[in-house]
């Protein structure tokens, strides 16, 4: 099944250069880039992504950090592309994340893991929602369907 995932380079990531290496993990895994643009993320549109995670202890410190520079967000588009994603980026906290995952290779800190993506298709309708209008997500052919 096809799925759309909402991911997010955060702000240590982009300062450390590293977007085309994220990018590069996505798309060597077959996912497609449906919408991509860099931002300076607004208060209201960090707490609306975060808002599950209000009134826990890292809420604040967290929305900070979001707000600390910028950070690139994309839609990226694949067969059930919200695990895939997330299997690729590793688990929350970078030092139990898997060697080979983002996290794992790029983190340390659980607050400035270097990326965000969507946990269900549901989140991740209500997060790129929140940046994206229906004009910025494209719909094209991927791949070798350009060659045929
Ligand atoms: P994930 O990003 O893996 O879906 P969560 O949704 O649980 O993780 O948390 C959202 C974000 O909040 C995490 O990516 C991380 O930046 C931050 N965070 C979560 N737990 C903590 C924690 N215990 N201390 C500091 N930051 C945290
Ligand atoms: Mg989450």
């Amino acid at each position: 099944m096809v799925e759309k995932a909402f991911v997010m380079i955060k702000p240590n990531a982009v300062k450390r250069g590293l977007i085309g290496e994220i990018i590069k993990r996505y798309e060597q895994k077959g996912l497609k880039v449906a919408a991509m643009k860099m931002i300076k993320m607004k208060k209201s549109q960090a707490e609306e992504l975060y808002k599950v995670h209000q009134g826990k202890e890292f809420y604040q410190p967290l929305i900070e950090f979001i707000l600390s520079g910028p950070v690139v967000i994309m839609i990226l588009e694949g067969p059930r592309a919200i695990e895939v994603v997330r299997s690729i980026n590793g688990e929350t906290d970078p030092l139990k994340a898997q060697a080979g995952s983002i996290r794992g290779e790029f983190g340390i800190s659980v607050r400035k893991n270097i990326v965000h993506a969507s946990d269900s298709i549901q989140s991740a309708e209500q997060e790129w929602g929140i940046f994206f209008e229906e004009n910025e997500i494209f719909e094209y052919l991927c791949g070798f369907e350009n060659e045929l």
